[in-house]
């Protein structure tokens, strides 16, 4: 495959999905395209719906119709197995849920060990290699509570890494952080993007979505209002409430 064609690869696909919870609808309607090697930013006011797109993505949600599809597989068809695609897509959220009472190297192996067969020895050295890439070989034996919030965050994401997934979504993965600690966050971020990972990310680090993402949607009340990118649409967006949203984010001193 030449690398153009690469380029084109379409790793994650959503179309015309709709997601209620009760009466309340959720999603209404959305289709996104995430080409692999890319990073997708999804931007918008809160309870617009990102959180719930990206759990539609790796099944956590399922979605009442339309379909998505993640490396050419339909994963709302029947009969897919929900477990399967999330080994195939890491997640990591706001809060880090790292598991208390496991080391940091515990926590990063568990999975690989009991969900994919790794042994152990293996495990522990693609461990080591995430921890040294993200400068925290030496926390390896500690246990969560000894760590920074920013720190956890990190293992959070090495600990979904670990798996070897085709994509992350990153859901606002710094709101949880204290100022001083969401760069370091950011940078492990950036890193996996410049790797070329294919990542999708909610985020109201806006301009650090201007800087790593591709591509970047706006959302509103459930439904992608605009998407461009973000040289297009955080200087010149074209909707009225891509419009609104950016006044504002510029208002609170956030762009
Ligand atoms: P965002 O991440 O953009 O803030 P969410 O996807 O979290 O938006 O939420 C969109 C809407 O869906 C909100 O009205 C929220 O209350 C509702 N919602 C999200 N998750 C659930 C759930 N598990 N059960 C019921 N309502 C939910
Ligand atoms: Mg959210």
């Amino acid at each position: 495959m030449s690398s153009a064609e690469q380029g084109d690869l379409q790793l994650i696909e959503l179309r015309d999905v709709f997601k209620s919870f009760g009466k309340n609808e959720v999603l209404k309607g959305v289709d996104l395209t995430v080409r692999a090697h890319s990073v997708v930013g999804l931007i918008g006011p809160s309870g617009s719906g990102k959180s719930t797109l990206l759990r539609c993505i790796n099944l956590l949600e399922p979605v009442d119709s339309g379909s998505v599809f993640v490396g050419g597989v339909e994963l709302t068809a029947g009969g897919v197995d929900a477990d399967d695609v999330r080994k195939r897509i890491g997640i990591v959220f706001q809060s880090f849920n790292l598991f208390p009472h496991l080391s940091i190297l515990d926590n990063i192996t568990l999975a690989p060990r009991r969900v994919r067969g790794v042994g152990r020895r293996p495990a522990e050295e693609a461990a080591y290699v995430l921890l040294d890439r993200f400068g925290l070989r030496d926390k390896a034996s500690s246990f969560p509570d000894r760590l920074s919030g920013g720190q956890q965050q990190r293992v959070a994401i090495i600990r979904a890494l670990a798996m070897e997934p085709e994509v992350m979504l990153f859901d606002e993965v710094t709101s949880a952080l204290d100022p001083e600690l969401v760069g370091e966050v950011l940078s492990a971020v950036r890193e996996l993007a410049a790797l070329g990972m294919t990542l999708v990310l909610a985020t109201h680090e806006m301009g650090f979505c201007r800087d790593v993402a591709d591509q970047v949607a706006f959302l509103k009340d459930g439904r992608i209002v605009e998407q461009g990118t973000p040289a297009k649409l955080f200087s010149d967006p074209q909707h009225p409430d891509t419009q609104q949203f950016l006044r504002r984010v510029i208002e609170a001193g956030r762009l």
